[in-house]
């Protein structure tokens, strides 16, 4: 069983179940059955980043590649 539930129920019937939430009729406790129900409605927010964020983070990654390179190699000390 999967949910939150704010009072301790051991009711098994009387259940009702709607949009992703289950009420037990006998005592209001309420479980989230499925994840839509803690869902905020509509569709996430797009993030973009500003198109000069990204040119510093590629430059930065194009100089950690470099740096790399430049290693005689790859183990301790070389
Ligand atoms: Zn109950």
């Amino acid at each position: 069983m999967t949910g939150i539930a704010t009072r301790t129920c051991t009711h098994s019937n009387g259940w009702t179940h709607t949009g992703g939430e289950a009420t037990c009729a006998s005592c209001g406790v309420r479980r989230f059955t499925d994840y839509r129900a803690v869902r905020p409605p509509g569709l996430a927010q797009v993030v973009t980043a500003p198109r000069k964020a990204t040119a510093v983070t590629d430059r930065a990654a194009a100089e950690w590649v470099m740096m790399r390179t430049r290693r005689r190699g790859w183990g301790p000390g070389g």
